[in-house]
């Protein structure tokens, strides 16, 4: 009898340290990538890589997740994490405090019956799943508090949309994934943005708006989350993957934002990878050239 040989595709892996991130956390990106990569080499899924992708970009104290996130207004940090693949399975925390690894934890929300925990209840449902209470703050999270409560004290309190704007850097990471059987995966994280009340929830926990994936690829943004969520930037850039491919959806997704708005958008679809930002961003990938739909047509 024939044994049917099933068909396998060039894994790839795509890492982010945020719109606005320079060169100097490039080696983040690419530590990361190859974290995801060694993932899919010993077998893991899609869903396996993006995850060991994030969290070394949620240890490095440079970006704003996880160690290193940015705090609120009173001084607090909480962080939004999302995890979803192509099968729709997805798992969130939004505004979870006291955890190292809230990618972590959002892929064991995944594992309930519910998409998203928030506040004081994902922080509990994180330690009583084993994930050790653990304080991300930074001297440097600290100093940028500081510098924000001063630009807020000399120039009486801009209004809070323009005040996020004016931030240069935003240093959320993500990561999508596409293993050798074609599924795919994408993953989000963040400390939020400057100006931020405690509460505050962004674009990053949320399907569709911070991150999507579903069979035809996945994808994973970073910007100003509210500008993000209003557009549901990521679900999109995935609506348009088939049709023109991975780079050119998310060139269209990025010309729907002014340039004053800092958003950057990595994807991954059949037919390779995608990337884009209207600021630096530091990212990472194995692939070697860009999707294009004629590559996705056999
Ligand atoms: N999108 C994130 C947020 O608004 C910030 C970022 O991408 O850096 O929380």
């Amino acid at each position: 009898m024939k044994r049917r040989v099933p068909r396998t595709v060039e894994p790839i892996v795509v890492t982010h340290c945020g719109a606005g991130s320079t060169r100097a956390v490039r080696d983040a990106a690419g530590r990361a990538g190859r974290a995801g990569m060694a993932a899919l080499r010993r077998g893991g899924s899609a869903l396996d890589a993006v995850l060991a992708a994030t969290v070394v970009l949620e240890d490095d104290p440079r970006t704003n997740a996880g160690t290193g996130s940015r705090m609120r207004l009173d001084g607090s940090i909480q962080m939004d994490a999302a995890v979803m693949d192509s099968r729709l399975r997805a798992g969130a925390v939004a505004a979870i405090s006291n955890v190292r690894n809230p990618v972590l934890v959002a892929r064991k929300v995944m594992e309930t019956p519910h998409m998203m925990l928030a506040g004081e209840w994902a922080t509990r449902f994180a330690h009583a799943n084993g994930f050790p209470p653990y304080d991300p703050a930074t001297d440097h999270a600290r100093a940028r508090l500081e510098r924000t409560k001063d630009d807020l004290a000399r120039k009486e309190v801009p209004p809070w949309a323009r005040a996020w704007l004016r931030e240069r850097g935003t240093d959320t990471v993500g990561a999508v994934a596409r293993d050798g059987k074609c599924r795919f995966a994408a993953a989000s994280s963040t400390g939020g943005v400057s100006y931020m009340l405690p509460g505050r929830v962004g674009d990053s926990p949320i399907m569709g708006a911070g991150l999507y994936a579903g069979p035809e690829g996945a994808v994973t943004v970073t910007g100003v989350g509210e500008e993000i969520w209003r557009l549901l930037l990521s679900k999109s850039v995935y609506d348009r993957l088939t049709d023109v491919g991975a780079q050119a959806a998310c060139d269209v997704g990025l010309g729907l934002f002014p340039e004053s708005v800092p958003t950057g958008i990595i994807a991954v679809g059949k037919d390779g990878v995608g990337e884009a930002c209207n600021r630096d961003m530091a990212w990472w990938t194995n692939a070697r050239s860009r999707g294009s739909a004629k590559a996705a047509r056999p």
